[in-house]
């Protein structure tokens, strides 16, 4: 699983910011144009279902119309109609009820749109079916010679007024269909006005009937009738033939059947039924027989209606097929596109910015001097790879640096031990000791807690005849134990140096002149006491003249003068015999030097 870690740099954070925003942005667009074909899917696939009610409404209507025939027919029949004629009569009627009961289905679905209205208009025209069917078999009960012109007129009349209740909704279906597949509309005009020619010229058929049933002759409100619904048929013959000349999908061939079959053929044998009904007496044309010529010639007009039916429903078909066909691929697009974005987020986080965040860390912590900071051990390739190599390489060099910078201040720190210290005793040299002479004698004189800086130089007596006498590595060795005894008799904080050959200083702050003298005696004495073996094997001693001076309070600031002082007084202390201290005393100071 793709794991993403929480953003822990101000870097990583901005690019997280951005990442975001821009993913709302790419999400939100992806979903508006997602929800936009969509919509244009729906609709599209919504106006092929409208268009399925449109073509159910004209299949009811026309069933309707269609009723009529067996209907009028049975009505010019003695009573009980022959069965032949009968059995047509139910089985249009069971047909009318089938194709009323799919429409009302279709209506009463939950997917279809507003079609509360539509749904009553269907009702009302079942129950006026109902009615007029059952006036029908009313008069079907009766014998013929019982049934009047005016109840026959009544009887064809109900059948012909349920049509209208299609028409109306098939207006507002059509509207539908174009709602979801502009263009359209126009197409299933033609198959109204198809629908509607048919519907006439059933209508026409029917006109025939009261006359043809009694056997008498067309009344002059018939011959009427029959001209209005001949004008009607005239002007939706004027309607159709423009729209089938400038519309190329339009079925040309089917329109010339119709021009053909219903207008030429079906028309003329109209006419010539109703010269015959408008002579005196039976025309000697049953109903029936009428029904049988003149029917099936309306067939063009349905195969006209049902093919443009058929090409709008292609034409809906195609436009809700490329509409899916967009969906899909906008969803794969989109799809494409988020997932690259994801993509190319993660790996940008991953390969730069992560990266990126690291050697910024990296560097901070060299430069902040934290050179154990482990660097990443992820292999980067490119400009990342060439920063981390850089970064390891300023890591590297700035370990080499501190280190030689280790080694220099060791060095130094050695050197100027080295400069400080006298080579063969350990002590420090003349040059170290005269600048803490300096240091001490800046602040000198008696401090608050009423102390003195006594300054003692001793020489060692003849020490070139020992030199002579016992060697001179036996004189280094002398030399040396002079030094360690120095170290013991005198305190850790006071200090002792060789300044000299054979000649040593210390400086030490005593809290009285005579604590100075002290030390210095105790050293003589100790000199004196210890017996030092020749590389030869014999044993001697030495002996060692002092000469102690001291800082008075507020007087010296002097170092030279008190070294001078000091030298002054072992100069005295070695004409007055050696081996012995000749001290100033504080207060009279410096009354000797
Ligand atoms: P005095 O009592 O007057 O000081 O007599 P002295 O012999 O000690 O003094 P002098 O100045 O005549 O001689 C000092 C001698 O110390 C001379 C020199 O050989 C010796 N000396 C100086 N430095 C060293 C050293 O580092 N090692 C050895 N072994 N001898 C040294
Ligand atoms: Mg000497
Ligand atoms: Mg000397």
């Amino acid at each position: 699983m793709l794991k993403i870690p929480l953003p822990t740099s101000p870097l990583e954070r901005r690019f997280a910011l951005i990442a975001a925003t821009l993913a709302v942005v790419l999400l939100a667009l992806s979903a508006w144009l997602f929800s936009y074909q969509w919509a244009a899917y729906a609709n599209a696939d919504r106006a092929l279902a409208d268009l399925r009610v449109f073509h159910s409404i004209l299949l009811a209507m026309e069933k309707v119309s269609v009723e009529r025939g067996p209907s009028n027919a049975a009505l010019g029949d003695a009573s009980p109609p022959p069965p032949a004629r009968e059995r047509a009569l139910r089985e249009a009627r069971a047909e009318s009820d089938r194709r009323i009961a799919d429409l009302l289905s279709q209506l009463e679905a939950p997917a279809c749109r507003d079609c509360l209205d539509e749904r009553d208009a269907v009702l009302r025209a079942r129950a006026d079916l109902v009615r007029a069917r059952a006036f029908i078999d009313g008069l079907l009960d009766q014998p013929r010679g019982a049934r009047t012109g005016e109840a026959l007129h009544r009887a064809v009349a109900g059948m012909i007024q349920v049509v209208p209740h299609f028409t109306a909704i098939a207006d507002v279906s059509a509207a539908k269909v174009d709602r979801g597949a502009p263009g359209a509309l126009s197409r299933l005009l033609a198959a109204r006005l198809a629908a509607l020619l048919r519907e006439q010229a059933g209508l026409l058929g029917s006109q025939l009937t009261p006359a043809l049933g009694t056997g008498r002759p067309l009344t002059d409100a018939e011959q009427f009738a029959i001209e209005r619904t001949l004008g009607t048929i005239a002007q939706l013959r004027a309607l159709l033939q423009p729209r089938v000349l400038n519309d190329q999908a339009l079925p040309r061939g089917a329109f010339q059947l119709v021009e053909m079959q219903y207008f030429r053929v079906g028309l003329d044998y109209f006419s010539r039924v109703r010269a015959l009904a408008s002579l005196p007496g039976d025309a000697g044309v049953s109903t029936a027989e009428f029904a049988r010529h003149y029917v099936p010639l309306m067939g063009s007009i349905t195969n006209f209606r049902d093919e443009v039916l058929e090409l709008v429903q292609q034409q809906v078909g195609a436009r809700r097929d490329v509409r899916l066909a967009w969906l899909g691929g906008i969803v794969a697009i989109l799809s494409v596109v988020v997932a690259c974005l994801f993509l190319g987020v993660w790996l940008f986080r991953r390969q730069v910015v992560q990266p990126f965040a690291e050697a910024a860390s990296a560097i901070r912590a060299i430069a902040a001097g934290d050179l154990a900071a482990p660097l990443s051990p992820r292999p980067y390739r490119g400009e990342i790879g060439e920063l981390f190599d850089a970064v390891q390489v300023l890591q590297g060099n700035s370990i080499e640096r501190a280190r030689l910078e280790n080694e220099r201040r060791h060095l130094i720190a050695k050197l100027s031990k080295m400069a400080e210290t006298d080579a063969l005793t350990g002590l420090l040299n003349r040059g170290a000791f005269d600048r803490r002479l300096k240091d001490a004698c800046s602040g000198a004189g008696r401090r608050a807690d009423g102390r003195l800086l006594s300054l003692t130089i001793f020489d060692i007596d003849h020490f070139k005849r020992i030199n002579d006498r016992y060697g001179h590595a036996s004189g280094d060795r002398a030399l040396r134990r002079v030094a360690t005894l120095s170290r013991e008799v005198w305190r850790e904080e006071d200090i002792v140096a060789r300044i000299g050959g054979e000649e040593f200083a210390v400086l030490a702050c005593v809290p009285a002149g005579s604590d100075a003298v002290d030390m210095a005696q105790r050293l003589r004495e100790r000199l004196s006491a210890t017996m030092l073996v020749a590389d030869s094997g014999e044993r001697f001693s030495l002996r060692a003249s002092f000469g102690t001076a001291f800082a008075v309070p507020g007087k010296t600031r002097d170092a030279d003068g008190l070294m001078r002082r000091a030298d002054l007084l072992l100069y005295q202390a070695k004409q007055g015999g050696r081996d012995r201290i000749v001290a100033e005393t504080a207060s009279q100071e410096p009354a000797v030097g």
